[in-house]
Parts: C-alpha cells; sequence; structure tokens
C-alpha cells in the first residue's frame, strides 16, 4: 500500500491513456481494490477510476474540486489532506496522508503522486484512495492493548506499574506517601466454575466499571491480573484514605451484581494494603508487599484485610523457607502415617481409621498436616505425599488384616490436586490390587474444594471408583458452601460433620439445630455419619441420642502411630 512504484507504472500508462491501449489500463485500475483521481494540468481534465464510483457520492471535475474531500474529512485532518491533494503547491512528488472520513465513519489513505515535465512543472497526478479502517483499528486495538486490560478497560500490569512508579518519584520529591490496596475476589473461581466464564467475566467487567469510576487525579486503578485489582492512592488521607475506599467497595458489595441472564452475583474481596514509603519505596516492592499480605489474607479466609507489617513478612519468610525444606522432605520421604480410631456411636465398635500424614523433621520432630498441606497444596509436593499415604496406609491395613483378622475402613485423605490427575483412578485401583484388599474397605475422604475446582471430571472420577467398590466420604461438611440440596448430586456414602459444629454443639442451640438436621438428612440420603473432634463424654452421649452413627475424636482416641495402634488391635 505504502509502495508508490504502481503509481509511476499508473501514470506511464495514464500518460498513455489517449492512445489505443487505453481500455488495458482501465481494467488494471479497475480490478483493484482502491478508487483512483487522475488529473492532467495541460488540459485541466479530471478522471476517476478504479472504485471511486464505490467510495465516494460526488463527482470531482477540476483540481479545485479536489477540495471537496475536505468535506467529508474530519476537520482535524483538513491540513494534511489539503497538502496531499496538492502536492504541486509544494512541489513535492509523492505526498500520503491517513484521514478519517466523518460521513462513512472509515478510515481513508490518501497517495498522491505527482509527475513534472522537463522544465519541473506538473504535468499530471494520480491520487490513489484505499480503505485503512481495518487496519487502523487494529493498530489501535495493539496500542490500546499496551495499556488497558482489554476486559475492564483499567490500566494493565505493565503500565500501572509505570505510572505507579512515576506517581511514587513525584512522592519521593514531595515527601508524601502512597497506599497500595490489592482487592482480590474471594472464590472468584465459583463463580466462573458455577455460572460460566462469560458470566466470568460479566462480573470482572461490571466490578472493574465500579472501580473505574473511582478513578481520578490522585487515585488510579488496574486490573492487575485474573480476579485481582489494585488501587494506588496518592497522599491516603481524609476523603482519600484507605478506610474511605475500602468502605466503599464494601459497600458496593452489599448489593450483587446483576449479570445479562437476569441472575444476581454476589462476592467478597479480600483486601490487603501497602504503603510507600513505609513498605516499600519501589512499585515492584510495592505490588509485591500487597501480595504477601493477600496471601496471609487469604490463608484466614473471606472478606479478610490487612495493612503490611514486619510479623506478616516475617511469616511469609519463614512459609517460603517451609516450603524449600518440604521439598527436601519429599525427596528424603521424611513422612510417616498416624492412624485415629472411628467407632459406632451405639455399640462403641471399632469402624475404622483415618489415616492423617505426619513430617517427620529431624530438627524440628513432628510438624503437623495442617501446617504442611496448605503448602504441599500449593506447591504440587501434595501429589508425591498423597501416594506416600495411600500406599502407606493400605500397606499397612492389609498387614494388620492379615494378622489380626478384623473388618474396619481404612479412611484417607485426597486433595483436589490428587484428583485431577488423569491416572488418579487407576492408582488408586493399583494399589487395592498390589495389597490384595477389598475395596468395600477402602475409603476417600474428599473435601467440597475437590467438586468445585472441576466438577464433571471429578465427579465421573468419583462413580468410577464407587463402582469399583471404593467408598466416598464428604469430608468438613459445613464449613464448605454445602447446601443440603447439593448434596444430592454427589456420589457419596460417608458426611463427615465438621469439628466446629461439634466444638458449639452443647453450648449453642442454633448449632444443635443445625447438626440435627444435618444427621436428619444424612440418613434420609442413606449415608453414614461422622462426627469428628469428639473430645468429651457430654459431647458423644448427645450426638449419640441425635443419631450421629460414628464418633471420631480425642474422646475415644487420638492419632496414633501404627505400633500404637498395633496395641489397640490386639
Ligand atoms: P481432617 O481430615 O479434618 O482430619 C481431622 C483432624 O482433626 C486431624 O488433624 C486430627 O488429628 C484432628 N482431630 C481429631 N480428633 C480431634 C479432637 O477430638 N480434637 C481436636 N482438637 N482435633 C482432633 P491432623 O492430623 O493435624 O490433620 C489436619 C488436616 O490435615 C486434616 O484434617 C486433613 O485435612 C489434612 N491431612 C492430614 N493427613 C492428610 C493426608 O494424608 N492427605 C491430605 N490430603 N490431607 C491430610
Ligand atoms: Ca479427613
Ligand atoms: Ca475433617
Amino acid at each position: 500500500m505504502k509502495d508508490t512504484s504502481y503509481q509511476i507504472e499508473y501514470l506511464k500508462a495514464m500518460n498513455k491513456k489517449l492512445g489505443e491501449q487505453e481500455h488495458i489500463y482501465q481494467l488494471l485500475v479497475q480490478k483493484s481494490e482502491h478508487a483512483f483521481v487522475y488529473y492532467s494540468f495541460e488540459n485541466d481534465e479530471v478522471r476517476t477510476l478504479g472504485l471511486y464510483r464505490d467510495f465516494f457520492d460526488f463527482e470531482i471535475n477540476s483540481n479545485e474540486e479536489l477540495m471537496l474531500f475536505t468535506d467529508i474529512i474530519d476537520r482535524t485532518y483538513t491540513p494534511v489532506l489539503t497538502e496531499c491533494i496538492y502536492p504541486e503547491r509544494a512541489k513535492n512528488t509523492s505526498i500520503q496522508a491517513e484521514v478519517y472520513d466523518n460521513q462513512k465513519d472509515r478510515w481513508l489513505f490518501f497517495e498522491t503522486s505527482l509527475i513534472l515535465d522537463k522544465s519541473g512543472n506538473p504535468k499530471e497526478k494520480v491520487l490513489k484512495i484505499s480503505d485503512v479502517t481495518f487496519e487502523h483499528n487494529k493498530n489501535d486495538e495493539i496500542a490500546y492493548l499496551a495499556y488497558y486490560d482489554a476486559l475492564t478497560g483499567l490500566l494493565n500490569r505493565g503500565y500501572f506499574i509505570r505510572k505507579l512508579a512515576d506517581m511514587i518519584n513525584t512522592a519521593k520529591e514531595k515527601n508524601d506517601k502512597i497506599a497500595l490496596i490489592n482487592i482480590d475476589i474471594d472464590e472468584f473461581k465459583r463463580v466462573n466454575d458455577g455460572l460460566g466464564m462469560s458470566i466470568g467475566d460479566e462480573v470482572l467487567i461490571k466490578f472493574g466499571a465500579f472501580l473505574k469510576d473511582l478513578e481520578n487525579d490522585r487515585v488510579m486503578i488496574s486490573h492487575l491480573s485474573n480476579d485481582i485489582f489494585t488501587i494506588a492512592i496518592y497522599n491516603p488521607v481524609g476523603e482519600y484514605s484507605v478506610e474511605k475506599y475500602r468502605n466503599i467497595i464494601l459497600k458496593k458489595l452489599d448489593n450483587p451484581f446483576k449479570v445479562s441472564n437476569g441472575q444476581d452475583v454476589s462476592f467478597t474481596v479480600s483486601m490487603s494494603a501497602a504503603l510507600f514509603p513505609d513498605a516499600a519505596d519501589s512499585a515492584i516492592d510495592l505490588i509485591s508487599c500487597a501480595d504477601i499480605v493477600m496471601y496471609k489474607c487469604k490463608s484466614l479466609g473471606k472478606g479478610q484485610f490487612k495493612y503490611f507489617d514486619t510479623n506478616i513478612l516475617n511469616e511469609f519468610l519463614s512459609n517460603v523457607e517451609l516450603e524449600q525444606q518440604l521439598n527436601n522432605a519429599v525427596l528424603n520421604k521424611s513422612f510417616m502415617v498416624y492412624f485415629q480410631p472411628q467407632y459406632h456411636s451405639e455399640t462403641r465398635e471399632l469402624r475404622g481409621m483415618e489415616a492423617l500424614v505426619r513430617w517427620r523433621d529431624k530438627d524440628k520432630g513432628i510438624i503437623s498436616p495442617a501446617v504442611f498441606i496448605p503448602i504441599a497444596e500449593k506447591n504440587g509436593t501434595i501429589i508425591p505425599i498423597g501416594k506416600f499415604v495411600l500406599e502407606e496406609s493400605i500397606k499397612q491395613y492389609a498387614e494388620w488384616k492379615e494378622k489380626y483378622k478384623v473388618d474396619f475402613i481404612i479412611s484417607i485423605n485426597i486433595s483436589a490436586l490428587q484428583y485431577k490427575k488423569d491416572d488418579f483412578v487407576d492408582s488408586v485401583i493399583e494399589v487395592i490390587e498390589k495389597y490384595k484388599v477389598s475395596p468395600k474397605y477402602v475409603e476417600l475422604e474428599i473435601t467440597e474444594s475437590v467438586l468445585i475446582d472441576d466438577f464433571e471430571s471429578v465427579m465421573d472420577k468419583l462413580k468410577r471408583l464407587r463402582q469399583y467398590g471404593v467408598k466416598i466420604s464428604l469430608d468438613d461438611f459445613g464449613t464448605g458452601y454445602s447446601s443440603l440440596s447439593y448434596l444430592k448430586k454427589f456420589p457419596i456414602d460417608t458426611l463427615k460433620i465438621d469439628k466446629s459444629f461439634i466444638d458449639t454443639i452443647l453450648s449453642d442451640s442454633s448449632t444443635r439445630i443445625i447438626t440435627e438436621s444435618i444427621l436428619d438428612m444424612s440418613h434420609h440420603m442413606g449415608f453414614e455419619s461422622i462426627a469428628e473432634g469428639v473430645e468429651n463424654e457430654d459431647q458423644y452421649k448427645y450426638l449419640n441420642e441425635i443419631g450421629c452413627d460414628v464418633i471420631q475424636g480425642y474422646y475415644f482416641g487420638k492419632p496414633h502411630p501404627a505400633e500404637e495402634i498395633e496395641k489397640l488391635l490386639h
């Protein structure tokens, strides 16, 4: 397009146009996708060619009338266009201009070539006009995407960091402060998976639009990534304080977002804040500080808010250290399995054992899974750890069964990440076959988070496992999203009522009502019910009274290493 050589060719052709070959050149031009205007100074003759008639609704009959183009072109482009269509005025032999056609809402590219005679006077000129709307918009879009997030129109991460760096430089000069607030939508995956990606996007767009309205010359907002937004406030005091902005956001979230399918979508957000210059003095570091605080917030649950401080930093650093040690522990196989017995509440007979992993560190001693499982789930080491627990507990179980001829169930905790692996079902079956255990004695404990992540594929795996004969137990029931109706869809055999219910079951009447109705429904659906974390006789008696099938907890026995359990079996 930018190549003008064809125009020279064309000019040559037009020079001969009076000759007998004219129609051939006409055809050539006619076949192109452009509009042409040919003008001869010699006899003030104008000819429009190519797609001219398709491009424009007006005719041009003289050199002066070329001015008609300026009528349809946006006024800002009048000077460049005029210069382009009258190259003879500046004696330029070739000029180009990209202009906007207001009338037809398109971008036009004008290229004009001027042919001079021997004495240097203009002889002829050719204008080639192309529609470049598509290319133009594409360039626009690319330029736009370099700075803004496509979904929300907020500053993207890269541009935000640059602008934050500028803001920090100004603050350094003027001795001012900046607050950075990260906003992370809680369990956004739930929205995406439950309602579909497009609804998820819509929620982000709506929330982003609300945030965009908060922008002003002191407040800058970015869509950092997926479900994370960030706000930078210059001089965060008074009307501009972190608290003020936090409250505006919380208030907004009191009401659900209405999405296009008519549904109301509600969510909470976690927020973390870091201040310049207190926490960090560069844009990247400030964002990292807010990230670290967010990590802490998320570990505490939903809707949290915290400022960066050194305790949080130290905790983060020691987690990083722990993570490294955990990697080593996996390499050195420094894990063992404890077993906690479960008893039928009516008969007090042994119902099963839950396998609970322990990390044995030579310096720190026994480390609780409550500490390292969350890390292992994040960095993926839960896969080898889970594999170890599965094999170790089934092996141990087979040994006991052989030795003591007892009938009880072995319950094994399985993480979401394990279910996600394609070979998960096969690997379970493989271990069961290897130790020749009947699958009906093997129970896998899952949490709802497993289903939220990847509903269809996990359901399929659970069904296959149950078909094979393995039991499925829903762990920590009551802590997640479990609505009773939701339960009907799950292919499960056992429901484990979370310890938090048992903790307050005697002191809080509403907990009692909930627990009783959970048990009611559980019986209705044919699930076996287990109460976890039963620590005393009163709790046990009450649970037995209201029909809880199985009791697990310190009252009947803590988790113990295999040798101790062996004494019990004996
Ligand atoms: P969980 O599956 O809910 O296991 C029950 C936890 O409650 C165990 O903690 C157990 O020791 C504790 N517990 C049982 N009875 C009582 C009681 O009466 N009072 C109190 N205060 N606590 C009681 P533990 O062994 O520290 O395990 C913590 C969590 O770590 C487990 O919670 C489970 O989510 C996870 N976990 C443990 N082993 C594994 C494993 O092999 N794989 C996976 N993926 N997760 C595991
Ligand atoms: Ca469990
Ligand atoms: Ca549990």
